[in-house]
């Protein structure tokens, strides 16, 4: 009779190998990746086939079956995780994992990870799939459905008195649903980003910037503890005080040393309204200095934001259904045809029932007296709190209502030092960019020095200067044009902006960043890399997770290159 360890050796050798088969089947290319090089070496790929047209595997649930799960895999319906907001790469993956618990997840990773090194599988998490670049996706491998694991923060996950406050939410919960939670009890986290049907796993692997990080960091800046999938399989707690190195290796990292299940997110007192205000500026330089004396204040607006308007016409007519001039006489005087513009846009919250609204009226006119914009260009909205967080929501309900919502996206998104932001601002928006109706450009300064100092130990890489921009130019590319609304001229205007970077000694780093060589990757991290590489190989040594960024390959590469930069010895 075989010993109790044997049996279990056979039987997970008996795994393996059904597994590997079941692998090498479900990986089967049938959905043709038709290369089309663009002008930027790109790889687009061609969009998926519809579910009835996929191959059915043939019975992939057998090497599933001694998982003992609480959700499901789903080996037939995966088109859906086979594609993102970016709309432009493809990539198919042999199963969804759709856990309903964190144990689900764990004994996932866990059975990959303990396929050793020669199985080419990989795990990917998926938030709500708003990635560019087929970031949460897993080509022939596994990708996790985290949204399926949501549970609600009022389930007794909301805690804390006085500063401490908290709430614990699922990694897989969007932060629409975090806000309405938290607003009951009459709290809300502090920092955000500008839409909110992202997930909290999917913002925290990337960093989570707005208009609010100029005071309270990144949202990154604002998790108290998280809870981790490594790419082991390990189900670890961490915080700053707690397994410290791996919690700030998740923070910013791009998924790559483990799967979030759960993150502890401070909150403050939440306001209920706010006054929202947009003033434009025909010169650079001072709008940039008014943004960075606005972000230097202790006392300031509580959210700061811009962009840049390029050759558009009509514009104040658009903004007229929400945003009231101050002075209408002087704003319809005002001509923006043509003309290169940046708007300023603040926010002051308030609490309806405590604040008194002469004393918001006050405070805002203290500020905007100290400013230099077009005196005829004040605009202000008032609009609810939760209205004004979720005000991107309302731009996609109309782009869908129109089809205009899943095109491909092309963006770039980028953090200037402030030190060359005049630099680049004159020869981007005075000669590369034309004109601005592919999408909002984005433009607005932070200050690092105001951030938690703990923000150098994750792995979010920004430029070292104090003051630095973020500066996104969000395009919708025209699926078939090849004019200027095409896909192939936006991304060859992109490369150009980088291109001009580079020649110019910008410095920029790029935020959700994409590379395709290893050695822009490591470009990216820069003094960072090191860190970077010492940290996957102890939380994810083979390479299972996140494999959508091509950071890594698998094991192989890993320990070769380890191996080649001194890291590892050559055993
Ligand atoms: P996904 O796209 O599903 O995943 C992104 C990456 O994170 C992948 O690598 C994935 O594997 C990994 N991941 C997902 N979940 C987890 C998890 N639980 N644990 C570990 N890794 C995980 N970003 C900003 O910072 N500020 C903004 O204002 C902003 N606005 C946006 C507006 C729109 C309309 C869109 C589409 C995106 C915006 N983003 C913004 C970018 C956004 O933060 C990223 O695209 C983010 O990745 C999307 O989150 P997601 O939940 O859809 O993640």
């Amino acid at each position: 009779m075989a010993s109790p360890t044997s049996q279990r050796t056979n039987k997970f050798t008996t795994l393996r190998l059904r597994f590997l088969m079941i692998m090498l089947l479900c990986h089967t290319p049938h959905e043709s990746k038709l290369f089309s090089a663009n002008q930027n070496h790109q790889k687009i790929f061609s969009p998926p086939p519809p579910p009835q047209q996929q191959q059915q595997d043939s019975n992939p649930h057998a090497a599933f079956d001694t998982l003992d799960l609480d959700g499901h895999f789903s080996f037939q319906n995966t088109a859906h995780a086979s594609r993102d907001f970016g709309n432009r790469f493809f990539f198919r993956p042999a199963a969804v994992l759709h856990p309903k618990s964190v144990s689900d997840i764990a004994s996932t990773v866990k059975h990959v990870y303990e396929m050793g090194p020669l199985s080419g599988l990989t795990v990917a998490a998926r938030g709500h799939g708003h990635s560019l670049q087929g970031q949460s996706q897993a080509d022939g491998g596994i990708v996790v459905n985290m949204e399926s694991l949501t549970r609600r923060p009022s389930q007794g996950h909301l805690r804390g008195g006085g500063g401490g406050r908290y709430v614990d939410v699922s990694g897989g919960e969007l932060w629409i649903d975090v806000l309405k939670e938290t607003l009951k009890q009459g709290l809300a986290p502090k920092s955000w980003t500008d839409y909110l049907h992202l997930t909290v796993g999917g913002t925290l692997s990337n960093g989570g910037i707005s208009g609010q990080a100029f005071r309270h960091g990144p949202q990154i800046n604002n998790v108290q503890q998280l809870e981790v999938v490594t790419g082991k399989g390990e189900v670890v707690t961490c915080s700053e005080k707690q397994n410290a190195e791996l919690f700030f290796s998740v923070l910013g990292g791009l998924g790559q040393f483990g799967i979030i299940t759960r993150a502890r997110i401070s909150l403050e007192a939440a306001p209920d309204m706010v006054r929202w205000i947009r003033v434009l500026y025909s010169d650079f330089s001072k709008f940039s200095t008014d943004q960075e004396h606005l972000i230097s204040l202790d006392e300031s607006f509580d959210y700061i934001e811009g962009f840049v308007i390029i050759n558009r016409t009509g514009l104040l007519n658009n903004w007229r259904s929400s945003f009231h001039p101050k002075d209408p006489v002087q704003a319809s005087q005002f001509v923006s045809d043509g003309k290169t513009l940046y708007c300023l846009e603040v926010a002051k919250y308030y609490n309806s029932h405590h604040d008194d609204a002469e004393t918001v009226d006050m405070q805002i006119q203290g500020l905007l007296s100290k400013l230099h914009f077009i005196t005829s260009t004040l605009f202000v909205s008032e609009v609810s709190y939760l209205g004004f967080l979720d005000r991107v929501h309302v731009a996609e309900m109309k782009l869908r209502e129109q089809g205009l919502w899943e095109v491909p996206h092309p963006w770039l998104c980028l953090f200037i030092p402030g030190s060359k932001m005049d630099q680049f601002a004159s020869q981007v928006f005075g000669s590369i960019v034309t004109d601005s109706s592919n999408g909002p450009i984005l433009i607005y300064a932070l200050n690092q020095s105001k951030w938690n100092n703990n923000i150098k130990r994750t792995s979010l890489v920004t430029p070292r200067e104090d003051v630095i921009y973020h500066v996104s130019f969000l395009a919708s590319a025209v699926p078939s044009s090849t004019g200027k609304d095409g896909l192939d001229y936006i991304l060859a205007r992109n490369q150009r902006i980088l291109d001009f970077s580079l020649g110019a000694g910008i410095g920029l780093k790029q935020y959700l960043p994409h590379y395709t060589t290893q050695e822009d990757w490591k470009g990216h991290f820069g003094s960072k890399w090191e860190v970077f590489l010492k940290r996957k190989l102890t939380y994810d040594p083979l390479a299972v997770l996140a494999p959508g960024h091509r950071i890594f390959k698998r094991q192989y590469q890993i320990r070769k290159q380890s191996i080649t930069e001194g890291l590892l010895k050559n055993t």
